[in-house]
């Protein structure tokens, strides 16, 4: 393990804009993977400068969705810990003193620049013109006691290069000149989140800063602040974002009803993959696995077992198109690896949600034969909420139901006749037991298995898609599935006669 100097101590610093997005969370991954991997901390700092879009309620939703995946959060809001508060919004002051003393050391300005002045500005196609870079220190001393509305911008250097080194990206340079003197406090005394980050990171003595690669161009300005305040600079991660499924443009909130090539619409905001029924151990899975690979070509595994594999510096830099079909897979392999108890528990609350009442018993009978079919937990709905209904008011599906497949009225009855003595004969009601009888009938009938067993699922189970037709009927019992196999015969007479 890489022996480091300081405490590693990550952060993950959201603007609490509503629901999170799936971008967001996987960066917030690759902090909290690195700080378990060190023994180090994990913090949750609000980013909420920008008052207009913050949403009431973002804080609990984040929290939430960290604790769905089984990320845990050593400070933050709600939490607290030595270094808050963790909104920034509650630590005014500090950001305000800072840029004052940036101000009397001369790495910073107050700006007076109007409004209408700085729209000028922008129409001529210009940036901002630095006209207060040189004003006299005793007017703009003046004019901010008198009340003078300002902003307090950076004295970036006007010229030369800024370099810098990333830890995925390794060195970088920047030639200053491309860079404007950026605004670090507005006039409301609002930081920006130039100068809150830098302040923040600081102050809570965050050693590791990883962050989306969008932030890349505003790193010379970062690097020449955290030089201006001469304070030890942490490390910078700027990672890979997420790009839509077919490789073209980031991957953004507002796409979230992009579909993938199969007309699927694509989860992009964490409660989406909540309600798709997807598990949470293979979300995570899913996006630590986005740019980092665990290795040995492994690609289902524990979000605990990555951690000592997990390095920062072995993420990809190349941003990646979101891989969302590879999700379904991992989210079946994670329903097999399921103890049937614990997979009976998640799908409850999804019958529930359907409308069922569901029996505890019955559905941790049900669950293990559902192990191999489950995409989505959703999918238990429509393939086995049958069990959950009142059986004695069952009534035998439709005939295009329980007719298969090159099959007609006439030969599905003449199977399911055959069936009944079989069922009937049956002591062992196993679904082993059931099997080889129906495989010696089908044989012996000049059948093939799957139009045995595909009309005796549609006979007892009512629809197309079921658990395997042996644990259902197993589960169902011999006498309600007598039952429902004669109430599918007694259909098909009246159908066709
Ligand atoms: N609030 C910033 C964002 O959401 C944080 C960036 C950072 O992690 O420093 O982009």
């Amino acid at each position: 393990m890489p022996k480091h100097d300081h405490p590693i101590r990550t952060r993950y610093a959201p603007s609490p804009t509503g629901p999170q997005h799936i971008g967001g969370i996987r960066s917030a991954l690759f902090a909290w993977l690195f700080a378990r991997r060190h023994g180090g901390q994990f913090i949750l700092r609000i980013e909420d400068t920008d008052q207009k879009r913050s949403v009431p309620g973002s804080v609990e939703q984040i929290m939430a969705a960290f604790d769905w995946l089984g990320v845990d959060i050593d400070e933050g809001p709600r939490i607290g810990g030595d270094y808050g508060p963790y909104v920034q919004s509650q630590r005014l002051e500090m950001y305000q003193q800072w840029a004052n003393w940036l101000v009397a050391q001369g790495h910073a300005y107050r700006c007076f620049a109007t409004s209408e002045e700085l729209a000028e500005m922008r129409k001529a196609g210009r940036g901002y013109d630095r006209r207060y870079r040189d004003f006299p220190a005793e007017h703009s001393d003046e004019q901010a006691a008198q009340g003078m509305p300002h902003v307090i911008r950076f004295k970036m250097p006007l010229a030369g290069r800024t370099r810098g080194c990333d830890m995925i990206r390794g060195e970088v340079a920047f030639d200053n000149a491309q860079l404007q003197d950026a605004v670090l406090l507005k006039s409301d005394g609002f930081p920006t989140y130039h100068l809150a980050h830098i302040v923040d990171d600081h102050t809570m003595r965050i050693s590791h800063i990883t962050r989306a690669v969008e932030w890349l161009p505003s790193f010379p300005l970062h690097l020449q602040l955290w030089h201006a305040f001469g304070w030890e600079m942490p490390q910078y991660a700027h990672l890979p974002v997420l790009l839509n499924p077919n490789g073209k443009g980031k991957l953004s909130k507002r796409k979230q009803q992009f579909a993938d090539s199969r007309g699927k619409t694509v989860p992009v905001l964490m409660q989406e993959f909540q309600a798709a029924g997807y598990l949470p151990e293979a979300v995570v899975n899913f996006l630590t696995n986005i740019g980092w690979n665990f290795g040995d070509d492994q690609e289902v595994f524990a979000v605990k077992a990555a951690i000592p594999r997990f390095d920062l510096q072995a993420v990809n830099p190349a941003n990646s198109a979101y891989p969302i079909a590879k999700l379904d897979w991992l989210n079946s392999q994670w329903v097999q690896r399921l103890p049937a108890d614990d997979l009976a528990r998640r799908l409850k609350p999804v019958l529930e949600a359907a409308g069922y009442a569901v029996d505890e018993a019955l559905l941790r009978e049900v669950a293990p034969s559902l192990k191999v079919r489950l995409k989505s937990l959703n999918d238990v709905v429509g393939m086995a909420g049958f069990f959950f209904e009142n059986w004695s008011e069952f009534t035998p599906p439709a005939a295009e139901i329980l007719i298969q497949r090159k099959m007609d009225a006439a030969s599905t009855l003449a199977i399911l006749r055959g069936a009944l003595p079989v069922l009937e004969s049956l002591e062992d009601f196993s679904a082993e037991a059931q099997y080889s009888a129906f495989s010696a009938y089908a044989a012996s009938s000049g059948q093939k298995n799957g139009a045995v067993f595909g009309s005796l699922r549609a006979a007892a189970s009512g629809q197309k898609v079921s658990p395997p037709t042996f644990d259902t009927m197993q589960i169902l019992g011999k006498a309600e599935s007598l039952r429902r196999v004669k109430l599918a015969v007694a259909a098909l007479e009246n159908a066709a006669p």
